[in-house]
Order: C-alpha cells, then sequence, then structure tokens
C-alpha cells in the first residue's frame, strides 16, 4: 500500500470519514556542495523519493491533534498556548512550525491529522525537514494562505534553529519545498536563488547508507564552521563564499596549514558545485561523476569530515564499474554517501557494493536507488 493510502486509510479508521487533504514533503540527498551552505555557497541536492505524508482535515476550533503511525503515538496542541520542547519529540516539529508561522503574521487554523513517513530516521536524509514541511503543508491547506516554497523553507528552517535548538543551513527546507521531479536543484545560500538541472539520461542516484552514526557531529560541526568564519575574517571577506580559487591560492600562505586545508575544501567545493550544474546542463554524467569523487577526496583530506565507514562505502562505490562517481554526502562522521551509476545497473551495483561494504568493514548497509521527486505539495484530493 502507498503510504497516501496508508494514511488516508488509518485517517478514516481514526476520524470516521475521509480525510479531506493528503499532503506529502520528501527529504533529500545532496549530491555535492557539501559544508558549503554556512559560508554562503552552493548546495546542489535533489528532493528524493522518499517522503512524509499527513492525512488531514480542517478543525473548527484552534487546536491540532496529530497521530504519528511511525511512533505510535496521539498528540493535541492549542494554536493559542504553543509549549516550548523540554526535551524534542516528534510533535515539537509541528508546534515549532506553527509557532514560525504565526510569528510571521500567518493566520492559522486547527486540523485532525495523520502522519507516516519513510524517510529514514536520524540517517541524514532529512526527516525533519520533511516532517516540518508536510506541516507547514498541512496549514496551507486548512488555513488559506498563499504558498511560497521559499518563504516556506526559511520558515521552516527557523523553526528547526529556534524551536528545536537545531543549528542547521537552509539546504534541507529549501530542497524539501522547491524539489523538482528528475532534477537536482542548485541553491544559492545566500541569495537563495535556485536554478534546477535534469540528472544525467541513463544514470540513477543510490543512497549509500553506511549504517553507521557517530556522536562528533554536533561538536564537528561547530568546529569546522567556526574554522570557516576565522579564514573569512581574515581575508576581511563576509563569508568563504566571496574569495574565488586563484585569489586563494596567491593569498592561502597566510592561513595557517589547517585553516588553509578547511578554506580550500570550501572555496573548491563552491567552483564544483557550479560545475557540476554545466555538467548536469550538458547530460554529463562522467563529468559529474568526477566532480563528486574529488569532493570526497576533498571531504576527506581537507576538511577532515569522512571516517573509515564512508571511505570504505565509497570506496567500494567507486570501484565498481557502473559507477560514474561516488562521495560522502551531509554533515559527515558517518551517515550516508552518495553515488551516480548507470540506471540499467543500478540494482547489481547495490548489490556489489553492499558484499563490498560488509567484507571491508563487517557492517550492513542500506542502500536504495532514488528518484528526484516533487517538493512539498498536496497529493489529494
Ligand atoms: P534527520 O537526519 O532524519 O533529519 P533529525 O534528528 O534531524 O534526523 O530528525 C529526526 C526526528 O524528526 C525524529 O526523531 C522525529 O522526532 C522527527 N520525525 C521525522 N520523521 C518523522 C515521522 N515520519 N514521524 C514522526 N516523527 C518524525
Ligand atoms: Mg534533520
Amino acid at each position: 500500500m502507498s503510504l497516501a493510502n496508508k494514511v488516508k486509510a488509518h485517517f478514516t479508521a481514526a476520524f470516521s470519514e475521509p480525510p479531506a487533504y493528503i499532503v506529502r514533503a520528501p527529504g533529500r540527498v545532496n549530491l555535492i556542495g557539501e559544508h558549503t551552505d554556512y559560508n554562503d555557497g552552493f548546495v546542489f541536492p535533489l528532493a528524493i523519493d522518499r517522503a512524509t505524508f499527513i492525512a488531514l482535515r480542517p478543525r473548527d476550533d484552534n487546536r491540532v491533534l496529530a497521530i504519528s503511525l511511525d511512533m505510535d503515538d496521539r498528540r493535541a496542541f492549542a494554536l493559542d498556548d504553543l509549549q516550548p520542547p523540554a526535551e524534542v519529540g516528534w510533535i515539537d516539529y509541528l508546534i515549532g512550525v506553527a509557532w514560525v508561522l504565526q510569528e510571521r503574521g500567518y493566520a492559522l487554523r486547527g486540523w485532525d491529522g495523520v502522519v507516516s513517513g519513510d524517510v529514514p530516521i536520524g540517517s541524514g536524509l532529512s526527516s525533519s525537514a520533511a516532517l516540518e514541511l508536510a506541516a507547514a503543508r498541512a496549514f496551507y491547506c486548512v488555513s488559506g494562505f498563499d504558498w511560497d516554497a521559499k518563504a516556506m523553507a526559511l520558515a521552516c528552517q527557523s523553526a528547526e534553529n529556534e524551536w528545536l535548538g537545531v543549528n542547521c543551513g537552509i539546504m534541507d527546507q529549501m530542497i524539501s519545498a522547491a524539489g523538482l521531479q528528475d532534477r537536482a536543484l542548485l541553491i544559492d545560500c545566500r541569495s537563495l536563488e535556485t536554478e534546477s538541472a535534469p540528472l544525467p539520461a541513463g544514470s540513477a542516484v543510490v543512497i549509500l547508507d553506511t549504517g553507521t552514526r557517530r556522536g562528533l557531529v554536533d561538536s564537528g560541526y561547530n568546529e569546522r564552521r567556526e574554522q570557516c568564519e576565522t579564514a573569512a575574517r581574515h581575508f576581511g571577506l563576509p563569508a568563504l563564499r566571496d574569495i574565488d580559487s586563484e585569489t586563494f591560492a596567491e593569498r592561502a600562505p597566510e592561513l595557517d596549514a589547517l585553516s588553509r586545508k578547511r578554506a580550500r575544501h570550501v572555496i573548491h567545493e563552491n567552483e564544483r558545485s557550479l560545475r557540476a550544474h554545466d555538467a548536469m546542463n550538458a547530460g554529463d554524467a562522467v563529468a559529474l561523476g568526477k566532480l563528486m569523487m574529488e569532493s570526497h577526496i576533498s571531504l576527506r583530506d581537507d576538511f577532515e569530515v569522512s571516517s573509515s565507514a564512508l571511505d570504505a562505502i565509497v570506496d567500494c562505490a567507486q570501484a565498481d564499474e557502473s559507477c560514474y562517481g561516488a562521495r560522502m554526502t551531509g554533515a559527515g562522521f558517518g551517515g550516508c554517501a552518495v553515488a551516480l551509476v548507470e540506471t540499467d545497473n543500478a540494482k547489481d551495483f547495490v548489490e556489489r557494493v553492499s558484499q563490498c561494504y560488509i567484507e571491508a568493514t563487517g557492517i550492513q548497509p542500506s542502500l536504495y536507488v532514488t528518484r528526484a521527486s516533487s517538493g512539498a505539495e498536496t497529493v489529494w484530493p
């Protein structure tokens, strides 16, 4: 049964009538442009074909009653009495979205809903942004304000930053809001301008979850952020986005060895993202794959956010004859890698790489062939 049918059936059973709306919002994977978002740079993600769905109906009062099938839980809150989370649970993502939308002047109405998704939780594919954007879309359906993907992405990012206390950039919410079928979205994280490009014909995107999670993520992330800000300040620039690789090559000796490596990653990664956009527009899977491999080496050696598990799965993928390129994706230290492979051989690729990774590490990975899907939308009626 599809997820849309699943939430619809559960809604009908719980509320004794069919839902008035079904909405969905996808998770995402970043093809290239890693650790560039907080440097005001470029990212190049796609919305994946795994999403969070909500079946809902409007209420006459200002309450939200939500049932999570995945958490086996039922929670309610009132829109005029939002309580900040003591300990973050799934309902706080809905409350945070309600809070930020009201802060921004949207008049909201309550709803009854059933929530379920198939974005793996906590593996770096942004199930949190999927839930936030699905919640925003639910409020849109019952409240009747205008849907502006960029405004919704910014609102949901604020919910995550300010209500949930997670220091994330704009990428996850932006791609979950504005993704396009069979296309990746180049996002300028400074202007929030986007440009889409088609994935090369005959190629498929495969997500490779190493099955490892590392506690280092938060401290490692904050430390990298500070190092980048310090390097930008040294050059007298607002962000590393504002220096090109030639100028950097001239001035790099001014920096200490560690700052130089960190800055070099970000500056070259921005340029790789723009070149990836050109490669995609040219339908050049080989060039795109090569950029992904360069990105991985840079993240591994200069930015130092890879891990032995990520390196192992990327090595297995890159050694496979049907792979154009592979790299770690997301913050790093564990989590997922992403590969571009020949569509016709994607299934065999998954088999071979799983085997190779198990032999190298003894860990069971999860690999999925994915398709670029649309951003947050109403799927029914
Ligand atoms: P991710 O990398 O998947 O975004 P996060 O820790 O940022 O991981 O967000 C995961 C949290 O989001 C979960 O612990 C849960 O609270 C919430 N969440 C995500 N998807 C769902 C879902 N389908 N149903 C209920 N809660 C969800
Ligand atoms: Mg998240």
